[in-house]
């Protein structure tokens, strides 16, 4: 069983075949042309399931899995900003830096230096058995300044419970461990081994 992630970005790929080394796991765009995928969903979930089954649909062979993710950053005292935004927050053309800026800016706006935030990841999967999806969470705190340089994206803002550093500070094992997308990932295997 192979399972297509609806993505062309190689280090998503990388990460997902860490996670499911028993799986041959591939890139859509290196089975099928790269297609333009508009996320017009309201949710996570709804954004995940439309990559998911766009790649699908055009898949040749149906014996495959496709999984897709979706994933960002909430603070609820911006009304959940930027949530299903994340990754577009300062703009279609903004790189991660300038996302990051404008909800540090945000934050000082509101007059804060720290307030609770959490990340969502959605994870899809669309295979002949049907369509299914999980969540995994990972809550903190956002804060109104960048210190590190891990990870990425809200990374340096960011200070997940039980810890007093941003993920920019932290060793990157602590993500691994309990990250959002960690935590989906291990529904995620359960469900694809239950659909063997
Ligand atoms: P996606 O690739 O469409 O799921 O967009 C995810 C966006 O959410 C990224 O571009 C980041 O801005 C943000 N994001 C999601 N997960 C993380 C994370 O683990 N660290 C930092 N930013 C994240």
């Amino acid at each position: 069983m192979r399972i297509v992630l609806a993505t062309s970005n190689q280090g998503k790929v990388k990460e997902f075949q860490s996670w499911i080394s028993e799986y041959e796991v591939v890139a859509y765009s290196d089975i099928m042309e790269p297609f333009e995928i508009d996320e017009t969903g309201t949710t996570f979930k709804e954004n995940a399931l439309i990559k998911a089954r766009a790649v699908y649909e055009k898949l040749d062979t149906k014996n495959d899995i496709v999984l897709s993710d979706d994933s960002g950053i909430s603070v609820p005292l911006l009304g959940g900003a930027p949530g299903i935004y994340s990754a577009r927050y300062a703009g279609v053309n903004a790189n991660a830096k300038d996302n990051l800026h404008k909800l540090i800016a945000a934050l000082k706006e509101k007059n804060v230096q720290r307030t609770p935030a959490f990340y969502t990841a959605a994870i899809a999967l669309v295979c002949q058995k049907g369509e299914f999806c999980v969540h995994g969470w990972m809550h903190g705190e956002a804060i109104a300044e960048e210190r590190g340089n891990n990870g990425f994206g809200y990374d340096p803002m960011f200070i997940p419970c039980g810890y007093n550093q941003t993920l920019g500070e932290l060793n990157e094992s602590v993500k691994k461990v309990f990250s959002h997308r960690a935590r989906a990932l291990e529904l995620a295997y359960i469900v694809i081994n239950s659909l063997k």
